[in-house]
């Protein structure tokens, strides 16, 4: 990343109760044997708010990438204007290899290891890969465990224990409305445009949903177990339900099996990468195809990527906006579960619409003023709000 291109009006600050956290869960698992796992907690910065973000369970988990998505998470709290700082976690495991009790040993041994690092006003874990509703249950009930019932220490829960209504829609629904406000300022909309969507979990599967709804078409579509095309567009309401009763795309009807690598340069005008880091890269980047890139996860674009599709003329809408739909609706749940007060969904999408454009309107602002592009714009918003907490606080 080249931060250090753009001058900011603050750019020093330190901050305290940074704290690398890891730890050793050890299980039995169903066969007797015993396995251990490590786990981390980082937390970068609480200038802001208590810190906030998810929990990956994913084999190639590791401090420097769980410290590398823990800073986006400062940056993405804080271009989402939401009262929180940034912290990441996870356990190098294989989720899809352990049984539901071996999983759910596994997260309250965790929790037993990490609960007097997180809380409420202190860092608020949430849902990332590998993790899910069920994930935070378990950790919501053994933190109380020690510290009383809690339902706010951990968000993106099921409803029926303080969850929010549109919570599980939430990153996919920013993901529409992001993408939905950077194609305006084109001239363009969703409808008729052609994406290609990589990773159909939670993120990936909802976002192709709301563009399908809103006459996108949705051309290719992958996940770790295969891809698809339809250059017609792909019926999205029939591959979500085929997706619930088959394992792998690949043998789904209304479209032809393609190769996983293709995905990412395939004919479309809109690329939304909803999986790993990492994967548009210099091997790749001069073969894309799409106009607009949304960054759905977290770091997609490395930076030579950057720098080659930034060439090309390619749009690049950031990770620390793009995805930070989830989050924002993280903060209603928190919001909701402090004041103990449930809202509609219809209030939930309403205010996650609300946030996102005005996001969108605060980083086109910055791009104005420093003459730069979108994640570059992104970035000055998020490190600047983080300063100015950071200096009126006292701790420069
Ligand atoms: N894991 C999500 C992210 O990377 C959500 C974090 C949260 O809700 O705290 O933004």
């Amino acid at each position: 990343m080249t931060i250090n291109k753009i001058e900011f009006s603050i750019f020093h600050f330190s901050s305290i109760n940074k704290q690398f956290s890891f730890v050793e869960c050890s299980i039995p698992k169903d066969d007797g044997s015993l396995a251990t796992f490590v786990g981390f907690r980082i937390q970068h910065d609480n200038a802001r708010g208590p810190m906030k973000g998810g929990i990956r369970y994913h084999p190639e988990v590791d401090p420097d990438e769980v410290n590398a998505l823990a800073q986006l998470m400062t940056w993405k709290t804080a271009v989402a204007a939401i009262p929180y700082g940034g912290a990441k976690g996870g356990i190098g495991c294989n989720p899809r290899e352990l049984s539901m009790s071996e999983l759910e040993r596994l997260t309250r041994v965790f929790t037993q290891k990490i609960h007097d690092l997180i809380g409420i006003h202190r860092d608020v874990p949430a849902p990332d890969m590998g993790t899910n509703s069920q994930t935070m249950a378990w950790i919501l009930d053994e933190y109380s465990k020690f510290h009383g019932h809690s339902p706010a220490v951990v968000t993106g829960k099921p409803i029926d224990l303080g969850g929010s209504l549109g919570r599980e829609a939430a990153t996919g629904l920013g993901v529409f409305f992001a993408t939905e406000a950077l194609l305006a300022e084109h001239g363009k909309s969703i409808s008729n445009m052609k994406f290609a969507i990589q990773g159909f979990g939670n993120v990936g599967s909802w976002a192709a949903k709301f563009f399908h709804e809103h006459g996108g078409k949705v051309v290719a579509v992958s996940d770790i177990t295969g891809a698809i095309k339809n250059p017609n567009g792909i019926d999205v309401p029939a591959l979500l339900k085929y997706k619930k009763s088959n394992k792998s795309l690949n043998d789904f009807q209304g479209g032809n099996a393609m190769d996983l690598n293709d995905l990412l340069v395939h004919e479309c005008d809109v690329l939304v990468p909803c999986a790993l880091g990492g994967v548009l890269n210099k091997e790749n980047a001069a073969d894309v195809k799409a106009k607009f890139i949304i960054e759905a996860a977290n770091h997609p674009t490395d930076p030579e990527a950057d720098e080659i599709l930034s060439k090309k003329g390619v749009v690049i809408l950031p990770d620390i906006y793009a995805n930070s739909g989830g989050v924002t609706v993280s903060y209603f749940e928190w919001v909701q579960n402090i004041q103990g007060f449930m809202w509609e969904e219809e209030k939930v999408n309403h205010e996650l619409k609300r946030y996102m454009m005005s996001a969108f309107k605060d980083i086109k602002t910055m791009c104005q003023t420093h003459n730069c592009n979108l994640r570059m714009g992104a970035f000055t918003l998020g490190v600047n709000r983080v300063a100015q907490a950071t200096l009126l606080r006292g701790w420069e």
